[in-house]
Formats: structure tokens, sequence, C-alpha cells
């Protein structure tokens, strides 16, 4: 599907035709100019001089499934009176741009023609009150159009509306409920519906093995071959492999069947599986697919979601767990890790293929999984749980390093990292919060494009940084309870 932005730009028939002629060609050339440095294009819409032609674009805009997102800017004054009945239509991620097409103010040149046509911290501060007074998830991206910046800012904006539209579209498939007795990833699934727009349903473990037993042994074939191009193979348990290969076609054709971006299966239900997927998930996660372990559909949802937001709709973002600490002073890390099921885009070099026994739950046949270390680098960790009555997502700062032990014997890929503002602190904060032991981390994404994601998707966002302290941290979920009983 075509993707891109519209460029809406503010002005009013006040000015006369040569104005309005200028700054329309201006826009066009901005329009066009962004493009070359961004992500997406940029569609010069219309200079709207009036509350008809700002309704008009907005239907279209809410109509046409190639807009993503449209961005404002007010060369001019825009009266916003003119603005009321289009914003309160608009249904697309909205972004104003606070820049003016010049750089500077010309010393010798400037008069009051000058003035007028360049009036847009004047237009600005209109545009401001309205979004504001209407209560918009407001965006605004500052500052002269060309710098470097600006752009990077437009391009992670426009990031951010990927993952808006893959949130809206997601459909997560659930192989078996959530892991007995584990709370934080229970959720409610209307809740996560009506905000964030996912479908999420079971399918019986029975139909996967059906699906499981229909692959041919050629197709079987064909995903060894991608394995052994993609990854080292460490183990001379081939039929492992090509049990998790087969166990990867089935997923794959029954998630594509029904329009599914994620899943989640449990170890407590392999009903008819000789092995807990591994490589497989883990393969099915290098494609962009979302998974989340023990029937946590939410962090499964959020991984395919990150994903889409990142490098070329599929970056490095990936299901993680914290595991252990490293409590050495001085050198206080955390390990993060899966029974199996990390995601192969955070590797910092090329995946082992390995079988070893599963530590935990039934007993099954060894499965295979990728075995790697974690890149080093910065990071964030992100957790979406069910608050009762509302959704919170959780946001913290990591520094991902090399980690700085072998570990010979830990059968798993890995993951270390320093967590902000000091583990210590950062753990005091982060369970304050009441995040999650899953989560999604992600090189790709950062906790600005999660601010302004959740902002668009109406759910609480909260960040632990380097400067959070488990006061500031106490406080402001304090103010959010009340604020999120009064909404
Ligand atoms: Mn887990």
């Amino acid at each position: 599907m075509k993707k891109e932005f519209w460029f809406i730009v503010g002005s009013q028939d006040l000015y006369g035709e040569e104005v309005l002629k200028t700054v329309a060609s201006r826009a066009q050339e901005m329009a066009s100019r962004l493009s070359d440095t961004l992500p997406y294009p940029l569609v010069y819409k219309v200079t709207a001089m009036n509350s008809q032609q700002i309704t008009d674009v907005v239907k279209e805009a809410n109509h046409d499934d190639s807009c993503f997102g449209v961005i404002t800017w007010c060369h001019t004054f825009s009266p916003s009176k003119m603005w009321i009945n289009g914003f309160v239509a608009l249904q697309k991620p909205y972004c104003h741009l606070a820049t003016q097409y010049n750089r500077e103010i010309p010393n010798d040149e400037i008069d009051m023609d000058f003035m007028n046509l360049n009036q847009a911290a004047h237009g600005d501060r209109e545009h401001g009150f309205i979004t504001s007074r209407l209560r918009m998830p407001q965006k605004i991206i500052e500052g002269f159009w060309q710098d470097e910046e600006v752009q990077r800012k437009i391009a992670r904006w426009m990031r951010v509306c990927i993952g808006v539209r893959a949130s809206q579209s997601m459909r997560v498939m659930r192989f078996g409920d959530n892991m007995r007795e584990v709370a934080v990833t229970e959720g409610d699934k209307v809740e996560v519906q009506i905000k964030l727009g996912w479908q999420v349903n079971t399918w019986a473990t029975g139909d996967l093995v059906k699906a499981m037993n229909a692959v041919t042994e050629a197709e079987v074939d064909r995903q060894f071959a991608e394995y052994q191009e993609k990854y080292d193979i460490a183990t001379d348990d081939i039929e492992a492999i090509r049990y998790q290969a087969r166990e990867e076609i089935a997923m794959k054709r029954m998630m594509d069947a029904n329009g599914c971006r994620a899943f989640s299966n449990t170890f407590q239900d392999l009903y008819g599986m000789d092995q807990l997927p591994g490589l497989a998930s883990q393969n099915l996660m290098s494609k962009g697919y979302g998974y989340g372990g023990e029937g946590d559909w939410k962090v499964s949802a959020m991984t395919s979601i990150m994903k889409a937001m990142g490098k070329d709709e599929n970056g490095a973002s990936a299901f993680m767990e914290d595991y252990t600490y490293h409590l050495v002073k001085g050198q206080e890390y955390s390990l993060g890790a899966h029974m199996l099921e990390v995601c192969p885009s955070l590797a910092a070099g090329k995946p082992r293929i390995e079988t070893h026994p599963l530590g935990i739950g039934m007993n099954r046949k060894d499965p295979a999984r990728l075995v790697f270390e974690g890149k080093a680098g910065k990071a964030i960790v992100a957790s979406l749980i069910d608050m009762g009555g509302r959704l919170r997502l959780v946001v913290q700062d990591i520094e991902a390093v090399k980690p700085i032990m072998k570990m010979p014997n830990l059968p798993v890929a890995r993951v270390m990292w320093k967590a902000m503002p000091d583990l210590a602190t950062g753990l005091e904060c982060w369970l304050l919060t009441g995040g999650a032991h899953h989560t999604v981390l992600s090189y790709d994404v950062d906790a600005q494009m999660l601010k302004d994601w959740a902002r668009i998707m109406d759910i609480e966002f909260v960040h632990i940084s380097k400067d959070s302290t488990p006061d500031s941290i106490e406080r402001e979920l304090a103010v959010n309870d009340l604020l999120w009983k009064l909404k």
C-alpha cells in the first residue's frame, strides 16, 4: 500500500492572489525538498483559506488509506475558527510544524509586505490555541525546516504514525492461554481493541499441529536452506531444526491466512507438539511478526508494532525478559534473555543454531534455538500493562553493553544492559510503575516516539530516564491516577 503524509498549509483570503500564490509555491517546494530527506513522501495538498476547504481536505484524509498523518503549517496568519470543524472531524495523526520559509530576518528587505507574507510566529500561536482548546493530542515540531534536527524529528514522527496504523490493524493469534497464575501478562482484550484497535483471539494448539502435519518435506527443505544461509548450524541434531522449520511454516501459514502479525504460545500447552517453538519463533520475529511467551499477547503485539516503527518497517526491536542481575559495585548490569525466543535483530554477530534440553516445563525433545549476544548501544525497554480501567505504557532508557562475561553454559541468546538512571534507582522506579518482566527491547524506537504513540492512542505513558527518581515517579503516578479517573 502507498504510504504518504499530507501537508496542509493555513492561510486566509485577505492576503490577495499574489501572496497566496507565493505561499502555495513555497509550500510545494518545502514538501518536495523535505520528502527527499524523509522516509515517506510529504505531499502538499492545499493552501486552506476557509472552513470548507479545511473540512474537505480532512474528510479526504480520513477516507484515504494511503494518508498516514497530516502536517499543518501556517506560512501566514490563519484564523483558527476556520479549523474547528476540520479538527473535530480529523481521524488521522496530526503534527503542527512550527517553522517558516526563511531562516533569517532580511535586514534591508524587511517592510510591511514582508511581514504580512512571513508571519508564521503569528499563525503558529493562533493554531496552537485551537488545538490546545480542543484538547487534541498535540505534536509540535519546531525550528527551521532545512535543519537536520527538524527533519529527523519529522521522520521519527512519521514512523510513529506507521506504528499507529500497525496498531489499528493488529491481529494477534493466541495458541493456548496465558501461563497459569501469572498476573502482569493478563489484560482486557476488549479495552485494547477499543483503545488500540487490536483483535486478540485464540486458536487451538490442535489446529496448529494439523497445519504442521500438512507441511511437506519439500517445504521443510526450503525453510532449512533459509536457516543455513542466515545462521551457523552448531548442532548435529538436524531433525530438531527440521521440526522447527515445520512449526515455523505452519504458524506463518495460519497467521497469514488470518491477517495476524503477532502470536503468543505457552510451554504449558504444547499438546501434540514435540518441541516448544524456539528457532521457529525467532525466525518469524526476524520477519516482523510479534511474539510473546507464556501467552503474553500484549508484549507480542507491541513487539510487532515497534518493529514496524523501526528502520524499513522491521527494526531492531524484540521480545525480552529481565532475568538476573550482576550487582558488583561499579558493574551493575541486568541480564535479559528468554527461555528460547529472542529476535536475532538484536544480534551483534551471526547467530548459532544450537539444541539443548528445555530447563522448564513438559518433557519435550531438545528444541533448536538461536544463540547470540546482543549488540551494544543506546536502547529502551517498554512494557504495556493493564491497570484496570486504563492501559499504561512504561518505557525505560537503557544502555546495552557487550556482555562482560562469556557465560559458556547459558544455552540462549542474551543481552546485557545498564538501566537508567542506575540499576538500583531504575529498578525501584520500574517496580513503582508496575512494569512487567516481559518487555520490548528496541535499539530503533526511542522514548519520545513511544510517548507520541501513546498520546495518539490516548493511553497513559511513564518514562524512566537518567533524570528519574523514585519520588518523581511516585508523584507522576499519583497525578496520573487522578487524571485518568477524570477521563
Ligand atoms: Mn517469559
